[in-house]
């Protein structure tokens, strides 16, 4: 079995000025290409046979290191880049189910804003901030470093992402530097909630 780097699905200027287009460039056809390889390498020695990277990562105790850390940054990409996209409307808000189910789950979009904000401005170091909905079908918040992500078998909050912020120093320094906060503020303009909503009506 074999993992591949799908393309981006849209141009990497189309999430200017947001995430500037060399971010972009070298976050997917660096960054995330590295992990689908090193990912690659790493089952190739594997015993394990499992069939899908859902299934890998549901199971991430029983593969050494490298697994979990490609396994985990190849899934986070995919995820990261299906749920950005150029923002055409303005206010960039969730509406219809996503947009009630925050709503119920946080008091108000705004108060979900500011929460998901701390949970990426507080990780230290590299990680996720991740909205998730987990086994009784509601809505959390959690963040995890590095590449973990909340359908590892050893994540303190487990649930199935529909959301994920990359806030490793790779997805902002070129445009940002140090400025995180500003970054994060920015991904909220281009945030596809179309794509959320998909994800949160299939978890
Ligand atoms: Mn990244």
């Amino acid at each position: 079995m074999s993992f591949v780097l799908n393309p981006l699905p849209y141009a990497f200027d189309a999430l200017e000025p947001h995430i500037d287009a060399k971010t972009m460039e070298i976050h997917h056809d660096k960054h995330h290409a590295a992990y689908v390889n090193n990912l690659n390498a790493a089952l190739a020695n594997s015993p394990q046979k499992d069939t899908t990277i859902e299934e890998i990562l549901s199971n991430i105790s029983n593969h050494e290191p490298a697994v979990r850390n490609n396994g985990g940054g190849h899934y986070n990409h995919d995820l990261f880049w299906s749920i950005l996209g150029p923002n055409t409307s303005g206010e960039n808000m969730p509406t219809g189910t996503i947009g009630q189910a925050i709503n119920d789950s946080f008091g108000s979009f705004e108060n979900f804003k500011t929460k998901f904000a701390e949970a990426g401005t507080k990780r230290f170091g590299s990680g996720w901030a991740w909205l998730l909905k987990n086994k009784e079908g509601q809505l959390e918040i959690s963040s995890t470093p590095n590449q973990d992500n909340p359908l590892m078998d050893i994540a303190e909050i487990k649930g199935t992402p529909i959301l994920g912020m990359d806030v490793w120093e790779h997805a902002y320094y070129l445009h940002y530097q140090n400025r995180r906060p500003d970054y994060i503020n920015a991904f909220f303009n281009v945030i596809n909630w179309s794509e959320v909503e998909r994800r949160y009506l299939a978890a």
